[in-house]
């Protein structure tokens, strides 16, 4: 499929960014590794008139870790850097884990952090070629009145699939947006609507600049499991991330987080730790938390793989076994030598 045509602007800082999206007034859109937005424009479901680069602005490539004050980085960092580096993998296993999970080695090598937290949501009614589209007429996310995964659902259940999103927020990470007016900070949760059709709280204008992640203690351990057809290139169909930390006495759990994406159109944030904190983590209650997350899930069928009935089945597993995983990786974290 050819590309539509577009300027390009490659400002020299954010500020100058900022105000370009914002002139543009919708029609201008970043491109960073464009892995996932250029397909997007050859599918023709995406049209901007301007890409705008934010390869010139300085630091947005830069990753630093602060002892006791927790890891920084920037949107423009890519995947394998993020899986490479050493204090990612010495801090912060569960990120470099995700990190290798996205695609194969050429998307993980062009695909950056900000492109990976805002990208689309998926649904196979939409992000395919114009011809194959055409039988169907538009659906909500193409401006329509229907949903054809969905009948008669007032509105889009696109699925959310990032991979790094679920484990920043079991991280605790928070973003920072920079906008015309300044820059905010959220926790990264509040980034996404849950509208498959407009998956983002972001306004034109705004750009996740930096993920910031809090130091995680000792005894702290994650773990990222995805549930896939393929090893390599596939989305998830369900991406579960748990992140344990324990209480001094190496049993008793201190905090628990766990989030799951590939579920529903966005990002899903579980809280056990009301079943969890303050115990050791016994199999009954691990059992609750399970159940808690598969009430959650809400899979439709609109990507290809499995049914949706088996992708939920498999939310109790997969929570189950990433939280047995994080705590085996917390024990294995004591204090410091
Ligand atoms: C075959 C294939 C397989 C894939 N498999 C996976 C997978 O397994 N897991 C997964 O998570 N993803 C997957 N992807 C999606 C995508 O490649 C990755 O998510 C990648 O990390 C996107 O990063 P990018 O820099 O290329 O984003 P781009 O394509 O440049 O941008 C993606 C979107 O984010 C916006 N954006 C980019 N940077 C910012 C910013 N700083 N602030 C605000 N908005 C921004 C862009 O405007 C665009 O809308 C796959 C893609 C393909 C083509
Ligand atoms: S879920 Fe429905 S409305 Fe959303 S993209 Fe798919 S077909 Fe369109």
């Amino acid at each position: 499929m050819k590309l539509p045509a577009f300027e390009y602007a490659e400002p020299d800082s954010m500020d100058e960014a900022c105000r370009t999206l914002v002139a543009q007034n919708g029609n201008a859109r970043i491109i960073a590794g464009g892995t996932e937005l250029l397909q997007a424009m050859k599918n023709h479901v995406k049209f901007p008139r301007l890409l705008v680069s934010l390869e010139r602005i300085p630091s947005l490539t830069e990753i630093q870790y602060d002892p006791g004050n927790g890891l920084t980085f920037g949107a423009l960092v890519t995947l394998d850097r993020l899986a490479d580096h050493a204090d990612i993998k010495a801090g912060y296993s569960v990120i470099a884990a995700a990190a290798q999970t996205v695609g194969g080695p050429q998307l993980q090598a062009m695909g950056t952090v900000g492109g990976n937290l805002c990208q689309d949501c998926c649904c196979i009614y939409y992000n395919r070629p114009p011809d194959l589209r055409k039988r169907q007429g538009p659906c909500y996310k193409l401006g329509g009145g229907v949903c054809h995964a969905v009948k008669r659902s007032p509105g889009c259940h696109a699925v959310y699939s990032g991979d790094l999103a679920p484990v920043l927020i079991a991280l605790g990470a928070q973003v920072t947006l920079a906008e015309p007016a300044g820059a905010k900070t959220i926790p990264i949760q509040e980034m996404y609507s849950g509208n498959g059709a407009h998956p983002l709280n972001l306004k034109p204008g705004q750009v996740a600049r930096k993920i910031r992640i809090p130091e995680q203690g000792n005894r702290t351990g994650g773990a990222y499991l995805k549930l896939r057809r393929r090893k390599a290139i596939d989305y998830p169909l369900l991406g579960v991330a748990a992140v344990i930390s324990l209480e001094d006495d190496g049993e008793s759990c201190r905090s628990a987080k766990v989030a799951m994406t590939g579920i529903g159109s966005a990002p899903v944030a579980i809280e056990p730790a009301d079943k969890l904190q303050g115990h050791p983590i016994t199999d009954d209650r691990l059992a609750e938390v399970a159940e808690d997350a598969h009430a959650l899930a809400r899979p439709v069928a609109n990507v290809v793989g499995f049914s949706p009935r088996y992708r939920r089945d498999m939310v109790r597993v997969y929570v189950q076994t990433a939280v047995e995983q994080a705590l085996a990786d917390a024990r294995t974290k004591g204090d410091p030598q």
